[in-house]
């Protein structure tokens, strides 16, 4: 577990949040090192009145391997009725998706008889099918949120990834982050353990704690702070007038993107680089004008680059192929795509980072990969050796720029007003600790 260094917060009680009967119990570290900005959710944990009818709510979990049929056979739903409620809940969700744990509640009249049924369908919405003379009547509830910004500093440990998340921090943050610190940031090398890492999140918070709906949901990260053997990045969340994309930037208004990502997939693996060699399937030396990365099929395909996408159709020996036309004289080419993403063809504007495909087995492929090209001016480049940086087009200047630096402002009050907040609850434990000890 990471060494928070944040001392106290996980110490004082006033956070720890009571679960309602039948929801899993808080985990115990899931405060450590964190501070909400906004802190009146506090007084919103009050439990709604009690159901005063004869009719018994019951919680239940799927059990592994058993469908919404098992569940209501347990309950002598016959199958008419069954069938009726599964084909009224399509709409909500995908019924293929439930895992197992999924909770479901239950209304039993006097009876025994089963005549509602509420299941959570995202987060913070929950359908109720309500059994009214025969048939399913199905309304869907929003329940009320509050957005809370969260700060979170931590060491960065033997793994960033594994240190945030005991933390707390939600997956598609530390995700996000990562993503965006490994521009500038050589995760495989430079990290030790002592580095510190910073980051404040928007997460959506649900006012009341409710069985079906998990607690919070993360949203929008809107600062990055790694310090890399004394060396910070600060980095801040930005969007423009009319921009499609979040990006980060330095205090400065440089941004932290490069121009075009060298890897335009997560999680995948480097099976071919650049240069000459001799050809799998056609058996003759070429040149490999791109690199190869082997994931499985149906990998998201990011655009490297903001830019217009040229062709999105099959490519002959191809297969599926996507071509981007960049800024100054760029092109970057993706083959042997199972699928094109909804909406891309010939023609859309496309911004980096946004998936633009799927990763396949099409044309003349021997395994599951994609072929990924950069072209400048007409020419192949090996992308691992592109000086994008060079072409950091895209520093806020003018109206954006002021827009901007208020942004940075904002969150730099946020900071100071959390490291104080900090402060004092860690001199509140470290004085109760010598209160201890003296008596
Ligand atoms: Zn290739």
């Amino acid at each position: 577990m990471a060494a928070a260094l944040v001392v106290g917060v996980a110490c004082t009680c006033e956070k720890v949040v009571t679960a309602a009967p039948g929801s899993e119990a808080p985990k115990p570290h899931s405060t450590v090192g964190k501070t909400p900005i906004d802190s009146n959710i506090d007084a919103n944990e009050a439990k709604k009145p009690k159901n005063t009818t004869k009719n018994s709510h019951k919680t239940l979990k799927l059990a592994a391997g058993e469908n919404l049929i098992g569940v209501l056979r347990r309950y002598d739903v016959n199958t008419q009725q069954a069938m009726a409620l599964i084909r009224e809940l399509k709409p909500w969700l995908d019924l293929n998706k439930l895992t197992a744990g999924k909770q479901i509640q239950i209304t039993l009249n006097e009876q025994g008889a089963l005549t509602a049924f509420s299941i959570g369908v995202r987060f913070a919405t929950t359908v109720t099918a309500t059994l009214e003379d025969g048939d399913w009547q199905v309304r869907d509830s929003t329940l009320e949120t509050e957005l809370v910004d969260e700060h979170i500093r931590i060491n960065v440990g033997r793994s960033l990834y594994n240190s945030a998340l005991d933390a707390g921090v939600a997956v598609e943050v530390i995700q996000r982050a990562i993503a965006v610190l490994s521009h500038r940031v050589d995760f495989q090398r430079s990290l030790q353990d002592t580095d510190v890492f910073e980051v404040i999140y928007q997460s959506a918070q649900l006012i009341d704690t409710h069985q079906l709906s998990k607690k919070s949901e993360a949203d929008k990260v809107n600062f990055i702070k790694l310090t890399v053997s004394g060396v910070p990045h600060l980095l801040y969340r930005y969007r423009g007038n009319g921009e499609s994309q979040d990006r980060f930037y330095y205090a400065d208004g440089r941004p932290v993107q490069s121009f075009l990502l060298k890897t335009p997939l997560n999680g995948a693996r480097l099976s071919s680089t650049f240069g000459r060699r001799k050809h799998p399937i056609l058996g003759y030396s070429r040149l490999h004008k791109g690199l190869d990365f082997g994931a499985a099929v149906g990998t998201p395909i990011f655009s490297a680059g903001d830019g217009k996408v040229l062709k999105a159709s099959w490519g002959g020996s191809f297969g599926n192929r996507i071509v981007i036309r960049h800024a100054n004289g760029y092109q970057s080419l993706y083959a042997h795509l199972q699928g094109f993403a909804k909406g891309i063809k010939a023609g859309s504007e496309v911004s980096q980072g946004e998936v633009i495909g799927y990763l396949g087995n099409t044309g003349l492929s021997q395994a599951p990969h994609l072929h990924f090209e950069v072209h400048k001016d007409g020419h192949a480049i090996n992308p691992l050796t592109l000086k994008t940086h060079r072409y950091s087009a895209g520093k806020l200047s003018g109206a954006k720029l002021e827009a901007f630096s208020q942004t940075v402002a904002r969150i730099e009050a946020q900071l100071k007003h959390s490291y104080s907040k900090q402060n004092e609850q860690s001199e509140f434990v470290f004085n109760q600790i010598i209160k201890e000890y003296q008596r």
